[in-house]
């Protein structure tokens, strides 16, 4: 788990703006779920037998005697807070979430105990245009966010009957390769067979190429959907490539799954995932309502954002306030209170602290500031104050009080 310091709070908060900003021109709204959830909700939606639930949960019991748990993922709430909230009957929603997931995975670069989604979800449309939209929407992020190298892989899962036909077809055929599997697949092999097929062991991969692919036990219903979505990607001109073994680690997925990944982040190179979950809303209660929708790992994508050297529009300060002498401290912050109201959006740091007129004016030089603010004690008997440009050799200039706000608004409109 991570202090997230002062330096990249910058990163973290124009990623959040981005995505805020384009979350509303979709017409997305935000969502915030409790970080703690009773422990079946997660073990009913993710699947009993998926790492997730198995072992990376972090649960405990309340002092009732509750079991709680710290919630790995933020689908699952979604869906129980639309429920309970009955915002799903007849209506489609479109929602999104940050915040913090918590995993008890092994620690490494990309991975973390309490890590950050942001996430998306869209209630009520059974057709791929919400898939799409989902999809298109991310790479639209990734280009604002000045991401290039960021792919995305597509595969479909199939409605619960076409996988029902594979799997069956599946079991079949690791069963007659158990000797060559290992441990964790021979494990899987009966409780989760499809994760088998995303063992990332560079043993089986020859076996797993030649396993029976879902994609040729699709229905036709599933089939019709992908086709869809493959025309509206394409049409849109978004590239993409199809992946027959991207099966995803939670089990609630049928038909669409995506992931978008890149190289520039060694093994924990995927971004975000997503996926559509037609049966979860009936799984955890409610009336049978298809859902779609995304999660990205934002320390990956910050990480990502830092790796290619991309980092925020600066925000340094326009004005940097100085006061030196006696008494000229209180009547500068009254004077900056004065200014930020006539200033609207004005970026202005005070220098509050001690050291002499040489040490601040180094203060306000460092702070990036394109104008340095002055009062001494000859600019209060005078009821002035002195502009004094620090990134140009113009001279400064005394301003009165009265007209300070006015004179500051003009220089900010000439930059
Ligand atoms: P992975 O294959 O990397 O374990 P996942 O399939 O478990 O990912 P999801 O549950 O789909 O991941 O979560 C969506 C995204 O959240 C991932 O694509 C990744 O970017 C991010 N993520 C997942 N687990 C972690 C973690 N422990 N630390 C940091 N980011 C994570
Ligand atoms: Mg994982």
């Amino acid at each position: 788990m991570n202090d997230l310091l002062p330096e990249q709070a910058s990163h973290w908060q124009w990623f959040e703006g981005t995505a805020r900003e384009l979350l509303a021109q979709y017409g997305y709204k935000e969502i915030r779920t409790p970080i703690l959830e009773k422990t079946e909700l997660f073990a009913r939606s993710i699947g009993e037998v998926t790492d997730i639930v198995e072992k990376e949960m972090y649960t405990f019991e309340d002092r009732n005697g509750e079991s709680l748990t710290l919630r790995p993922e933020n689908t699952a709430s979604c869906v129980r807070a639309a429920i309970e909230h009955g915002f799903l009957h007849n209506r489609t929603a479109r929602l999104w979430y940050i915040g913090p997931m918590f995993r008890h995975e092994r620690p490494q670069k990309g991975r973390y105990r309490q890590f950050h989604q942001l996430g998306a979800e869209v209630f009520g449309i059974a057709g791929p245009e919400a898939d799409a939209e989902l999809i298109l929407m991310t790479a639209r992020f990734f280009e604002r966010l000045g991401l290039t190298d960021i792919q995305l892989e597509l595969n479909s899962l199939g409605t619960p009957s076409s996988r029902a036909a594979h799997r069956e077809q599946l079991v079949r055929y690791l069963q007659a390769h158990e000797p060559d599997l290992d441990d964790d697949s021979r494990r899987r092999l009966n409780t989760n067979p499809l994760r088998v097929l995303d063992s990332k062991n560079p043993a089986l991969q020859s076996l797993i190429a030649a396993a029976p692919k879902l994609s040729d036990y699709l229905d036709e219903e599933s089939q019709t959907h992908f086709t869809a979505l493959r025309g509206i990607l394409d049409r849109a001109g978004l590239h993409y490539a199809l992946n027959h073994r991207l099966v995803r680690g939670l089990d609630y997925y049928t038909k669409t799954v995506f992931e978008w990944t890149t190289d520039q982040l060694g093994a924990q190179g995927t971004v975000c995932g997503g996926g559509r979950y037609d049966g979860l809303v009936a799984q955890i209660g409610g009336a049978t309502t298809p859902g779609v929708g995304f999660s990205m790992g934002i320390e990956r994508l910050v990480e990502l954002l830092q790796v290619n050297e991309i980092a925020p529009p600066e925000r340094t300060p326009e004005v940097y306030l100085i006061a030196a002498g006696d008494g000229t401290q209180p009547a500068a912050m009254a004077l900056s209170e004065q200014l930020r109201d006539h200033c609207p959006g004005l970026r202005m740091s005070l220098d509050i602290g001690d050291g002499g007129f040489r040490a601040k004016l180094r203060r306000a030089d460092r702070s990036g500031a394109t104008y340095a603010l002055i009062l001494g004690a000859d600019e209060l008997n005078a009821e002035t104050m002195i502009i004094k440009p620090l990134r140009e050799s113009s001279d400064q200039v005394a301003v009165p009080w009265a007209e300070l706000g006015a004179a500051l608004n003009e220089r900010r409109k000439a930059e």
